[in-house]
């Protein structure tokens, strides 16, 4: 039997029992929900949603890149509106969970990198160097070996006594420049190829570029997070070099041990302390068992930045990702915060920053949960709840979960649409496929039962310029709000809490992370 069905009998009997005055005056569509609720729904409005996203989608905030000023300016403004709900401030720093962590910046001061052969001197410099690593490397001086990256034969022959202390030199495609349909097959080969390379412990590993004489640089621009630095060995780096010269060298020299060396200063990266903030308010319960249980609703205030160079509009502003919903989640605090009495469960209220750079404000909240993780009933996170225009068509009064079926959760939001006039629905191929694309996954991987809802799965501007706050269908985004409001409060204010569904084979992951929490 599924509980949620009782949980809406339960209402409408309430309803019908004090409230069956107002049949008369309220419309059709929300009769069913209970008076007190409706109130709080009420509140929610197109205006005050346009207000809120047209300052966190404005270009002053530059795209609210991970980490940057625009995303701290994103942080203050939502940790004011959650003041002025009245939420209660729950992180070290008032509404903000701060992650101490350290970024990473190019150095180029010492780098030095020359090949010789004979009397010829080829100096290299850091622009005409590709090498995605912030690793410190000093070799005073190797001799180079040539590897035939498509001889694959020939690779299998080697062995590590050929190679001790010797850098190979070679020629890697770069799998970028081809047609897409061939990337994966030629990322298979790549990783192959280091693979065998890696395990035979050379120096160095370096690829010659010959298309082009500009690198990327040395040195990735990294964010670390200092509590996971691994001393692990990392896998041995390899750089690329776009130099003609070096090319002609690489021409003229025979696959095997040569008498060309190469010698390598390469300084460690600039690392410099940067503040991450997750905001987080909370709307305590008022069951007395209940409390101490949690439901969350989430979003990422960040988006993906600036684009360098060219003309025109350069920022990205992410109006509806996840502009979209990080108003939502302040519009929701707004409204759920006037109930005359409180839900029986706490809903925590979050905008997570870096998802864009790979769920880091999710991520981190998971190792660092303000609330028992064990006590977190759901996560419901809002992505693109804006826009309407959705490649597949128009999606008005209409929205999705990913991992629809994985949980309880999805029934009860298709229940709290049924009540406010919006299909909630299963997206036969998007809500399984998206399930990991955003911010939920972070909390599902800890065994929360946990979705992301949203309205557009695909739309035009996705990560593109154009993703500005005018082109949101504000009535639209209100009464998604209102959905999600309803269901907020239904799981809040029922004594069974959402289950993983253990007959979907999908979610066997996380129901292990769940039983583990449970101590079961
Ligand atoms: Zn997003």
């Amino acid at each position: 039997m599924n509980y949620f069905k009782k949980t809406l009998i339960t209402f409408t009997l309430t309803h019908f029992i004090f409230c069956s005055w107002l049949f008369a005056q309220a419309p059709a569509s929300d009769h069913k929900v209970p008076q007190e609720n409706q109130a709080v729904l009420d509140r929610i409005s197109a205006d005050s949603l346009r207000g809120h996203l047209s300052f966190i989608a404005s270009d002053l905030l530059e795209g609210r890149g991970t980490p940057s000023r625009g995303q701290d300016i994103a942080a203050e403004y939502i940790a004011a509106q959650f003041r002025r709900a009245g939420l209660e401030a729950v992180g070290d720093d008032g509404y903000f969970q701060t992650a101490n962590w350290v970024q990473t910046a190019p150095n180029t001061e010492g780098f030095a990198l020359t090949l010789r052969r004979a009397k010829q001197v080829i100096k290299v410099n850091s622009q005409q160097v590709s090498f995605a690593s912030d690793q410190a490397l000093n070799i005073p001086r190797a001799l180079l070996f040539k590897v035939d990256f498509k001889d694959t034969e020939a690779l299998k022959k080697l062995k590590a006594e050929q190679l001790k202390g010797k850098i190979i030199i070679t020629e890697i495609p770069d799998f970028r420049r081809e047609d897409r349909s061939k990337w994966g097959e030629m990322f298979r080969a790549q990783n192959t190829f280091l693979t065998t390379i890696r395990a035979l412990n050379p120096a160095l590993i370096v690829s010659i570029d010959r298309l082009t004489t500009n690198g990327a640089g040395i040195g990735a621009k990294r964010l670390i997070d200092p509590e996971r630095r691994s001393n692990a060995n990392q896998p041995m780096p390899f750089l690329t070099l776009h130099d003609a010269a070096v090319v002609k060298l690489f021409d003229a020299m025979k696959p095997g041990a040569s008498l060309t060396s190469l010698s390598l200063n390469l300084p460690a990266a600039i690392e410099q302390p940067v503040k991450l903030r997750n905001v987080v308010g909370l709307l305590r319960g008022s069951d007395p068992e209940l409390k101490d249980t949690y439901v969350l609703v989430t979003a990422h205030y960040d988006h993906v930045g600036t684009q360098a160079g060219g003309e025109g509009d350069r920022i990205f502003n992410g109006a509806n990702d996840d502009g979209s919903g990080t108003v939502s989640v302040i519009e929701l605090a707004s409204a759920l915060t006037k109930r005359a009495t409180r839900p029986k469960r706490s809903i925590v209220f979050m905008c997570v920053f870096g998802e864009e750079r790979g769920l880091l404000g999710s991520r981190y909240y998971g190792r660092h949960p303000i609330f028992p993780i064990a006590k977190t009933v759901a996560d419901v996170n809002l992505e693109q709840v804006g826009r309407t225009d959705d490649l597949e068509g128009a999606q008005v009064n209409r929205a999705s979960l990913t991992g629809f079926d994985f949980s309880d959760v999805g029934e009860v939001f298709k229940q709290a649409g049924e009540l406010t006039g919006v299909t909630v629905f299963k997206h036969p191929r998007n809500s399984d496929a998206f399930f990991g694309r955003s911010d939920n996954q972070a909390l599902a991987d800890q065994g929360v039962p946990a979705h992301t809802l949203c309205v557009a799965f695909e739309y035009p501007d996705y990560h593109g310029l154009g993703d500005h706050w005018e082109k949101v269908d504000y009535d639209n985004m209100a009464r998604i709000n209102r959905m999600v409001g309803l269901g907020l409060l239904m799981i809040a204010d029922n004594p069974v809490a959402p289950k993983w569904n253990e007959a979907n084979s999908k979610t066997s992951r996380y129901v292990e992370a769940w039983k583990k929490q449970q101590g079961k």
